[in-house]
C-alpha cells in the first residue's frame, strides 16, 4: 500500500458514520478469484442515508465500488482511496404490482429464486450468473440470449457527491456489458416489469440453466467468468483455442480445460499472475487469429512491481 501525505489527509478527514471502515483491508476474500492487495480505506454503509452523508462529506472521487467479486481482478497492489461494498440494506426484493424493485447488492440468484416462487418470468438467465444486480447493471450482464438490458425498467443511483438520480432503461444506454453511465455512481436499486408466467415452465428453464452451467463451465472453481467478450461474429473461447491455450498455465493460473475463457486460480495464483496470462492470450491469439480480444474482467488497483508487470517477455496490446 501507498502511504502518501494524501493518504493521511484523507484518514483525517472521513466523516463520522453508523457504518463500518476498515483500515488497510485485504479485499481477496471479496472477489471470486481470491486475489487482490489491500483497500486503503473501506467502507461498509450502514444504509442510504449513511451513504449519502458519506459521500457528501468526503468529496473525493477516489471511490471504487465492489459488488459480489465476480467479475474482478484486485492487482496486488491493492486500492487507493475509498472502497465502498453494499450491504444488507441494499438487497431487498420488493414486488408491488407489476413492479419489482431489488437493492444493488441482491445476488441475482436470490432475484432469480424470488421471481420463480412468485411465478413472474423473464429472470431465469440471472439463476446462472453469480453477481449482485449493481454489478449485473454495471455490465450488463447477461446469458441465455437474454441480458440486463431486456427487464430493467429503471434504476436509481448516486453520485460521489451524495445526489440521488433516477435512469430509465434508454437513458442507462446498455451495451455489450457495459453501459452509457458517468462513471462516478453507485447504482442502489433498480425496478423491473413482473411478468405473470408459468411456474413449472419457470422453474424447468432455471434447472436446466444450472445443469448446463455445471457441465460447461467450472463453476465451482476460484474464477471471474469469461475473461474475454466475443469479438464480433467471433467467440472468444474458439479463438483461444484455436491457439493452443486450453489448459494453458502461467504458476498456479490457467486458462480453463472447460471452458478456454475463463481463468482458474488453482490456490496460490496471484493477481499478476492472472493478468499475465489473459495479456499472453490476447497476444497470442492476435498473432493466430488477428484479433484483438477485449477484456470483459475489470482489473483496477495497483501493480506491486510496476517494472515487472508489464512482463518482460510479454507485449502488451491496449486498446
Ligand atoms: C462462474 C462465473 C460465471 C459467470 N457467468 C456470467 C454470464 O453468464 N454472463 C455474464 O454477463 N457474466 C458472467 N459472469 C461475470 C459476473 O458474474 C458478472 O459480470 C456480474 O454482473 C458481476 O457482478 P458483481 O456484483 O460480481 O460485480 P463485481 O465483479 O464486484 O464488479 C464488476 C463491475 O461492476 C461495478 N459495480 C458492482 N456493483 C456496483 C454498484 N452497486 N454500483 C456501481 N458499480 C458497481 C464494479 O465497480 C466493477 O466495475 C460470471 C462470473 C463467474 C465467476
Amino acid at each position: 500500500m501507498t502511504i502518501t501525505t494524501e493518504y493521511y489527509k484523507m484518514l483525517n478527514s472521513l466523516p463520522t458514520v453508523q457504518g463500518e471502515y476498515k483500515f488497510n483491508y485485504n479485499l481477496s476474500n471479496l472477489t471470486w478469484f481470491k486475489v487482490g492487495g489491500p483497500a486503503q480505506v473501506f467502507y461498509k454503509p450502514k444504509n442510504l442515508s449513511d451513504l449519502q452523508i458519506f459521500l457528501k462529506q468526503i468529496n473525493s472521487s477516489n471511490i471504487t465500488v465492489l459488488g459480489a467479486g465476480s467479475n474482478i481482478i484486485i492487482r496486488d497492489g491493492g486500492i487507493d482511496g475509498i472502497v465502498i461494498k453494499l450491504g444488507q440494506s441494499f438487497n431487498d426484493i420488493e414486488l408491488e404490482g407489476d413492479k419489482i424493485t431489488a437493492g444493488a447488492s441482491c445476488l441475482n440468484f436470490n432475484l432469480a429464486k424470488f421471481c420463480a416462487a412468485s411465478s413472474i418470468k423473464g429472470f431465469e438467465f440471472l439463476v446462472g450468473i453469480p453477481g449482485t444486480i449493481g454489478g449485473g447493471i454495471a455490465m450488463n450482464a447477461g446469458s441465455y440470449g437474454f441480458e440486463f438490458k431486456d427487464i430493467i425498467q429503471e434504476i436509481l443511483a448516486i453520485d460521489f457527491t451524495g445526489n440521488i438520480h433516477k435512469f430509465t432503461n434508454k437513458g442507462i444506454g446498455f451495451g455489450y456489458r457495459n453501459n452509457n453511465l458517468p462513471k462516478n455512481l453507485i447504482f442502489l436499486s433498480a425496478t423491473f416489469i413482473a411478468e405473470k408466467g408459468d411456474s413449472d415452465a419457470i422453474n424447468n428453464l432455471m434447472q436446466e440453466i444450472i445443469s448446463k452451467r455445471s457441465a460447461t463451465q467450472p463453476i465451482k472453481e476460484r474464477t471471474g467468468g469469461s475473461s474475454f467478450a466475443n469479438p464480433k461474429d467471433a467467440k472468444a473461447w474458439e479463438l483461444i483455442d484455436k491457439a493452443g491455450l486450453r489448459g494453458y498455465r502461467i504458476n498456479d493460473a490457467s486458462l480453463s480445460n472447460l471452458h478456454c475463457n475463463f481463468m482458474i486460480n488453482h490456490g496460490n495464483a496471484s493477481a499478476k499472475d492472472l493478468e499475465d496470462l489473459g495479456e499472453f492470450a490476447r497476444q497470442k491469439v492476435y498473432e493466430t487469429s488477428g484479433i484483438h480480444l477485449e477484456w470483459e474482467i475489470k482489473r483496477i488497483g495497483n501493480h506491486s512491481h510496476p517494472e515487472l508487470a508489464s512482463g518482460p517477455r510479454l507485449t502488451i496490446f491496449r486498446s
